[in-house]
């Protein structure tokens, strides 16, 4: 069968990814993006900043209608798919018109669950996802004075951040000791723990919310298993994410914690492919790595998953991104098993910690297979690749090591090389900090120095 026409569902990183790479490699194809939000495509880990400071929202927007319109990419916003024929091939649009697919790519993303407690759903409590989400508690925020966050993970971190950053009082609520501890060994938990403090959070350990309580319908406090009350006008978390599979029920397409997959990425219905935060965790982390959220993992099956659409056959390794995310001004990257303890078998760890910049790198058996950066992470893409496939710390010793492990790697012998946008001479002299920004003395553009694909290189500084 020739394939025409082929439908995404969603306009998240998978599916824009999708799209993108399905357009470079046929120019006829007619690519149909389906998607329940208002925008185009933006980031989502910006919505933080959003909240925080008067944005307009278009200039959230990463790519707008114009680069679809150039690129031939049927953008329909505020179209929510309900349910999918996939004997007709055809899916269900919420207000009732069907649309046929030669191939159809799912790329739902997930969605955060509601808080299941009493007061879980009352006016006031927030999780964040969308552009939409970050715009309303933004609205409820103003004039409000205190806010809890509940939940361990980055949307977490990040709105307890942004809500401090807003001007509110931040009470931080954790279940445990620590901070992110599914991501974070303690040390990397501890700085950005301090760090949290210092912008104003309020963080309180083993303290487990049961109920929310109301005031007119409005939030008004939360109440702990030990019966003390912290009163709140906003609750945000970021809990329980879970894959968007609510249109996949009666049909033949297999799921369990998210949609199955292959390793073509192709779902039990054939033509049917799925990429991104929508494929089962089991699948998309053999590797037990880490959580959904993974910006990288959503964009790199987004393209494989494009590639095999039109038959390439390509398979997805099983090698899982890590995180990069930033955090309090920090960025912060976890790559591999980068919280591995070394109370388990094999494992020894290398780091270094210099104020709040730390690098730990964790091998087992001597190779390498995780690394926690915090601070300069400009290394994070050479040691993922390092981590792929399996160096050994006797390698590594020779090369990367003796720079990760000081604190402030430079360059050790002056380099020479172009300017990668008008390709005109560029000299650094040796001692130059990696990461270093500075202007191309031609062009005048902004340039950084960092490594790329294992090399050192000077890159155009929004790379
Ligand atoms: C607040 C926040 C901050 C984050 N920060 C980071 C970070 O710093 N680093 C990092 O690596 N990752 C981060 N992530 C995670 C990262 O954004 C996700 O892993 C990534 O967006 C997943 O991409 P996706 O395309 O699979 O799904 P999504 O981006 O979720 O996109 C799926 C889209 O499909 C739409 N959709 C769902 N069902 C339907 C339907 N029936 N009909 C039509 N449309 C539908 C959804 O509304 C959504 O627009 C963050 C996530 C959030 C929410």
């Amino acid at each position: 069968m020739s394939i025409r026409h082929v439908v995404i569902i969603g306009n998240g990183v998978a599916g824009f990814a999708a799209a993108r790479q399905l357009r470079r490699q046929d120019g006829d194809l007619t690519i149909s993006i389906l998607s329940d939000e208002a925008h185009p495509f933006y980031l989502r880990s910006r919505l933080k900043e959003f909240i925080c400071s008067a944005l307009d929202e278009h200039e959230m927007i990463l790519e707008s209608r114009n680069l679809y319109r150039r690129e031939k990419l049927n953008l329909l916003l505020q179209t929510r798919v309900a349910a999918l024929d996939t004997v007709n091939r055809e899916v269900i649009l919420e207000r009732g018109e069907r649309i046929r697919w030669d191939r159809l790519l799912l790329a739902m993303g997930c969605r955060p669950q509601p808080l299941e407690m009493p007061g879980g759903d009352l006016r006031g409590v927030f999780s964040l996802r969308t552009l939409g989400d970050a715009q309303a508690i933004r609205n409820w925020a103003q004039g409000r004075r205190r806010a809890v966050v509940l939940g361990e993970g980055v949307v977490s971190l990040q709105l307890a951040e942004s809500l401090a950053c807003a001007g509110l009082e931040v009470d931080y609520l954790l279940l445990g000791d620590r901070l992110w501890p599914e991501v974070l060994d303690e040390t990397a938990g501890g700085i950005l723990e301090y760090l949290l403090r210092d912008a104003g959070v309020r963080i309180h350990k083993r303290s487990r919310v049961v109920a929310i309580h109301a005031a007119a319908g409005d939030v008004r406090a939360v109440e702990l298993e030990d019966g003390r009350e912290w009163p709140c006008d906003l609750v945000g978390h970021g809990c329980s994410f879970r894959p968007a599979t609510e249109i996949l029920v009666n049909t033949a397409i297999a799921c369990r914690d998210g949609v199955v997959v292959d390793p073509h990425l192709e779902t039990s219905v054939h033509g049917i492919f799925a990429a991104g935060d929508v494929v089962g965790r089991e699948e998309a982390r053999e590797d037990g790595a880490l959580g959904p959220f993974r910006w990288q993992n959503s964009f790199h099956q987004g393209e494989v998953a494009a590639r095999n659409i039109l038959g390439a056959e390509e398979v997805l390794e099983t090698f899982s991104f890590g995180i990069r995310t930033e955090l309090c001004d920090l960025g912060v990257a976890v790559l591999g098993h980068g919280n591995l303890s070394t109370k388990a078998a094999g494992v020894t760890v290398d780091q270094v910690r210099h104020e709040n910049h730390y690098r730990r790198l964790v091998f087992q058996d001597e190779i390498l297979v995780g690394a926690i950066l915090l601070g300069d992470v400009e290394h994070a893409p050479m040691l993922e690749e390092h981590i792929r496939r399996g160096a050994t710390r006797g390698e590594l010793h020779e090369t990367l090591l003796p720079a990760l492990l000081d604190e402030e790697p430079r360059l050790e012998q002056p380099l020479e090389t172009h300017c990668p946008i008008c390709t005109d001479a560029v000299k650094l002299a040796a001692g130059t900090l990696i990461g270093h920004r500075f202007s191309c003395r031609s062009c005048g553009n902004k340039l950084r120095l960092t490594y790329s694909e294992g090399r050192l290189a000077v890159l155009p500084e929004e790379e």
